[in-house]
């Protein structure tokens, strides 16, 4: 066992704070990687408080991780000591069922194994990436591309899979008119990917504070949600509307936004059920749908494409004792875009 420095959530109330976690003896598969970047994504922050349901704690939390590899298990064939690496939101799946079977770890029948507050195949729990080290099986290790800092490439692994997996999904490309509600870690990440994939992207913000952002990020036009105008002059005019907010929003406002046959495509994951209007989606044969980050084979599509295209997440690095602080200011809308911890601060 190795004993590495984490920082955990002990109640669904309290602060973070300083822990060490055990990572388990490599395996004959297993890849053991100094952690190097953690971002902090907004879905650490509704685990560690509970907002999905009960977690168990004390859990440390984590899933946008890039480190180098440390040392590997006897036979790993994919990665070598001196590995630039990153791990993502899931450590394993069963890999047999039809959906592990086409690429579609992200929705194995018998459930992904995530990164963290999961059990993990040996039966102990799992714990992220508000660590020093961590232990992951090779196949569910990426490659960070040698053109991809580290620190810009973390937030890939979670925000830049969740955002670049649907407008895959969904065909965007030239010529679509792509729209992106919130623009926080996710919303930011898709406005580049969209724009690197030749569509027309808009954003749709709460206000027109992050307008100059959005516009050098990519996008081509900016809008304040809070202006009721808003809604009357975009009616009926996108292809794919990609909703990244972590609260309950408005939904039948922003479908009438869609084109016939749009979708609009849930990632974001409030604790409060969302409602739809059935017609908000019947007279112009919409489709309301969601999609979960994605699979290992199309993450390392992603990161490849990132890096051919130049694409790293906008970030600050903050230090481990700084964690709190950073989730207030996610709460509060108040980050440009991703903050990422220094894992040589834990
Ligand atoms: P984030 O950085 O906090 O960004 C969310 C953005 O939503 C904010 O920056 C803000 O943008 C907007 N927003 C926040 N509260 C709002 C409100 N009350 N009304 C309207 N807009 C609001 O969060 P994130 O890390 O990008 O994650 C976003 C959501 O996606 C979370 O719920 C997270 O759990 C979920 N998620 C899902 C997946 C998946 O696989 N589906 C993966 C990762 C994360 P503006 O200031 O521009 O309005
Ligand atoms: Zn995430
Ligand atoms: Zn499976």
């Amino acid at each position: 066992m190795l004993t590495v420095n984490a920082y955990a959530a002990t109640s669904a109330t309290g602060p973070l704070t300083p822990t060490t976690i055990e990572r388990r003896d490599l395996g004959p598969h297993d890849v053991l990687i100094d952690i190097t970047f953690s971002g902090i994504c907004h879905s650490d922050i509704h685990t560690a408080r509970s907002e999905w349901g009960a977690t168990n704690y004390p859990i440390v939390v984590g899933h946008e991780i890039a480190g180098v590899v440390r040392e590997v298990g006897a036979e790993v064939t994919k990665f070598a000591a001196g590995d630039r690496v990153g791990v993502g939101c899931m450590v394993d799946s069963c890999r047999e069922c039809d959906n592990c079977r086409k690429g579609l770890e992200q929705y194995c029948l018998n459930g992904n194994v995530g990164t963290y507050g999961a059990v993990d195949r040996d039966g102990r729990p799992t714990q992220g990436g508000y660590a020093q080290a961590i232990v992951v099986t090779e196949d569910f290790v990426l490659r960070i591309p040698d053109g991809l800092a580290l620190d810009v490439a973390a937030p890939l692994l979670c925000a830049g899979i969740t955002t670049y997996s649907p407008l895959r999904h969904w065909g965007v490309g030239p010529g679509s008119r792509v729209a992106v509600i919130g623009l926080g870690g996710l919303g930011h990440m898709a406005v580049k990917l969209a724009h690197a994939m030749g569509a027309e992207v808009t954003v749709l913000s709460q206000s027109l504070k992050k307008q100059e952002d959005g516009l050098r990020l990519g996008a081509d036009h900016y809008y304040a949600t809070g202006d009721e105008e808003t809604f009357a002059k975009l009616a009926d005019s996108f292809d794919v509307i990609l909703n990244t907010v972590s609260a309950k929003i408005d939904l039948d406002a922003y479908l009438g936004l869609l084109a016939v046959d749009g979708t609009l495509v849930n990632v974001g994951a409030p604790e409060e059920p969302l409602s739809v209007r059935a017609f908000s989606l019947i007279p112009a044969r919409r489709s309301f749908a969601g999609s979960m980050i994605g699979g290992i084979a199309e993450t390392q599509e992603m990161l490849d494409f990132c890096a051919e295209h130049g694409l790293g997440a906008e970030i600050e690095v903050i230090r481990a004792e700084q964690i709190n602080e950073a989730y207030e200011r996610v709460l509060a809308s108040d980050v440009r875009y991703r903050f990422v911890i220094d894992a040589s601060t834990f």
